[in-house]
């Protein structure tokens, strides 16, 4: 193993190598430092979040600069404003016994003004987002002529994030005889095309297996029915005592909703999305590096700067759209040298969409049944011995106390006390899952019996579309729905949109009918007129949703103001008029309608415009409201 003396640093940096504890370089430091130090070789490099690669580009770039010219020499490029204040962090920590070298970090969110103060008073080193780097050029303020190594972090999330155009806008400010080093944990064709016009012969530096998830992570998935996925969720944070982690959500709307069910659950959870104004946004993350919060809810977007590198966990509550995302998620557990778990929960019909993630990351998933009560609850136990068994007695602090302690306790065998202490701790657990039965796994058969159930009953529906509605089960009511197929409309989206308005109650959900145009399903009878009431101002893409009571059968006297003729005549229901915003609905007429709800394909380009340009759109957002529902109040868990 080399050394970093090795690797020709000067005496400065390796002091402030010993003080920050790095012993030995990495090996993308190994491969890349001595690259950069001895050639003015371009560079792609393949390596995941968390294998060193700040100190690999930007170790030989604090070596190399001049610190007698004020000019910019170097210029890091990054996709958000949190990876971008830890690079020049990192950057600093480097530089710290290097005399006159001055690292400005400029990124969207922040004022301009105090930024363009820092670039005039000298920067030798910037570290930007583009978006804002754009805007500091145009000013004249950010003066790249004298750049002589570029360095583009996270290339492929810049490519995501929408900042082609803006990097290669920026690269075109900069000489040509530049250095340019390209970083990326994926080489998709647009990362090869920037690679191919904006830089010149690079060599391929791979640390790892291209697109290999990190050595040190275990991949699980769990195989739950839609609507048991909160459940699901909230068992898997149970039976890990000390878990960490991100639950990636695909849109911010179920991110806050996810978060806010965990909250109101008692746990310590809170969510990190593009709606939030950036001072929520660090706020929310500082308490998550000060592990005040163990789950933190989040949009992949969001969670791009988080700088943590001890997560115990990643928990794919949904799986990314693009597969390729799977691999940045999982990669921010595992980091470091440590230990982490991706786990996957999914329906199965998702089950192909882990077949693909297995052939990318080259790993094969660890196929788990969600934990029984009776586990989660044991887990807890040793979970508190061990904690029992490890805690640290100050014999001096306690010793005025235990006098009266033992005498109020004397009446008490020692077993009697055992049993005490663990039920104060631990009733709520033995409560909570008492009668709880396991989440039921689902198979093959069941996913082909209800797909032949949906066919059943889409025949039926032929018959009813056209004539009278029919009744419920016992025990159950029926519901009508204004959205159906040609919205992209399926039962687990029914289920899940249940579950997200249903403010953690458990619905359960009898026989759903989708029609083209709208829906029925049914919900037991006590809790139907709950479901009508929670889901009134519902959304979905902007539609307003409306459930009501369904015409017929035992319902109908519970219809509010409609008769059963408002479902016999037409398609268009009538009487539902008031649900009226139908009108657009042709073009939306396919699946996509919902998929792209879930997607953040805005997000992303929201997020790019938004971290750099426009923060002061977002004051007032929805958390704010819903934060004063819920309070902060429930911060302990169960
Ligand atoms: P990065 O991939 O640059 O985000 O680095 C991941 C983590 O590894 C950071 O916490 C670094 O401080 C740490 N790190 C980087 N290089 C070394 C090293 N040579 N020895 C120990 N830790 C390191």
């Amino acid at each position: 193993m080399m050394t970093f003396e090795e690797l020709g640093l000067k005496p400065e940096i390796l002091k402030a190598l010993q003080e920050l504890g790095f012993e030995n370089p990495m090996p993308v430091q190994e491969k890349v430092i001595p690259l950069l130090l001895s050639k003015n070789t371009d560079i792609v490099a393949l390596a995941q979040t968390g294998t060193g690669k700040t100190a690999a580009f930007g170790l030989p770039i604090v070596e190399q600069t001049d610190t007698k010219s004020k000019k910019t020499q170097a210029l890091v490029l990054a996709p958000t404003r949190e990876l971008c204040l830890q690079i020049a962090d990192d950057l600093n920590d480097f530089s710290k016994y290097v005399d006159s070298l001055s690292v400005v970090p400029v990124y969207g969110g922040a004022s301009i003004e105090v930024q363009i103060k820092a670039l005039r008073n000298g920067a030798q080193i910037i570290v930007a987002t583009p978006g804002r780097l754009i805007d500091l050029i145009n000013r004249g303020v950010a003066k790249l002529e004298n750049v002589s190594k570029v360095v583009l972090d996270e290339a492929d999330e810049m490519l995501n994030m929408g900042f082609e155009d803006d990097l290669k806008t920026i690269l075109a400010q900069i000489p040509e005889n530049r250095n340019t080093l390209l970083f990326s944990a994926t080489m998709p064709p647009a990362i090869a095309s920037i690679a191919k016009n904006y830089m010149s012969n690079p060599l391929e530096v791979t640390i790892g297996q291209r697109n290999t998830g990190a050595e040190n992570v275990k991949h699980v998935c769990y195989t739950v029915h839609a609507k048991d996925k909160y459940q699901a969720l909230k068992r898997i944070a149970d039976y890990y005592p000390n878990i960490y982690g991100i639950v990636f959500c695909r849109t911010r709307k179920e991110t806050q909703e996810v978060a806010d069910k965990l909250m109101h659950d008692g746990y310590n959870a809170d969510a990190l999305h593009g709606d939030l104004s950036q001072s929520q946004r660090d706020f929310v993350m500082n308490r998550f590096r000060l592990r005040q919060l163990n789950l933190l809810v989040a949009t992949d977007v969001a969670a791009r700067g988080i700088d943590v590198d001890s997560l115990t966990h990643v928990i794919n509550y949904n799986l990314p759209d693009d597969v390729e995302v799977y691999t940045h998620r999982s990669g921010r557990t595992g980091r470091a040298g440590k230990t982490g778990i991706s786990i996957a929960i999914i329906n199965l019909r998702e089950k192909h969409i882990i077949k693909q993630i297995e052939r990318i990351i080259n790993k094969k998933f660890e196929l788990q049944d969600i934990p029984s009560g009776r586990g989660i609850c044991e887990k807890q136990l040793f979970h508190l011995i061990d904690k029992l068994e490890r805690v640290e007695v100050d014999e001096d602090e306690i010793a005025p106390f235990l006098t009266t302690t033992f005498k109020r306790l004397e009446w008490l065998d020692k077993e009697e006390i055992i049993k005490r202490f663990i039920s104060l701790e631990f009733n709520r657990f033995l409560e909570y899952y008492k009668n709880m039965p396991d989440l039921e796994i689902p198979t093959e058969h069941s996913r082909r019996e209800g797909q032949r159930d949906s066919f059943r009953e889409g025949k039926r529906e032929g018959r009813r579309e056209a004539g009278a509605p029919r009744t419920a089960e016992k025990g159950y009511s029926r519901l009508f729905l204004n959205l159906g197929k040609e919205d992209g409309l399926y039962p687990p989206d029914l289920i899940e949109l249940l579950n997200q308005y249903s403010q953690g109650r458990r619905i359960k959900v009898g026989r759903i009918e989708l029609m083209k145009k709208f829906s029925f399903f049914e919900v037991p009878e006590q809790d139907a007129q709950f479901v009508v009431d929670s889901m009134k101002g519902a959304s979905v893409s902007g539609r307003r949703i409306a459930v009501d009571w369904a015409s017929g059968g035992e319902n109908e006297g519970k219809q509010q103001s409609r008769g059963r003729d408002d479902f016999k005549r037409s398609g268009e229901r009538s009487g539902f008029k008031k649900f009226g915003e139908r009108g657009n609905r042709g073009e939306h007429g396919d699946r996509k309608r919902f998929d792209k709800d879930r997607g953040e394909k805005n997000e992303r380009n929201n997020s790019g415009n938004r971290s750099d340009r426009s923060e002061k759109k977002e004051k007032g957002s929805f958390r704010g409201e819903e934060k004063k529902k819920y309070g902060r109040k429930k911060e302990n868990r169960r």
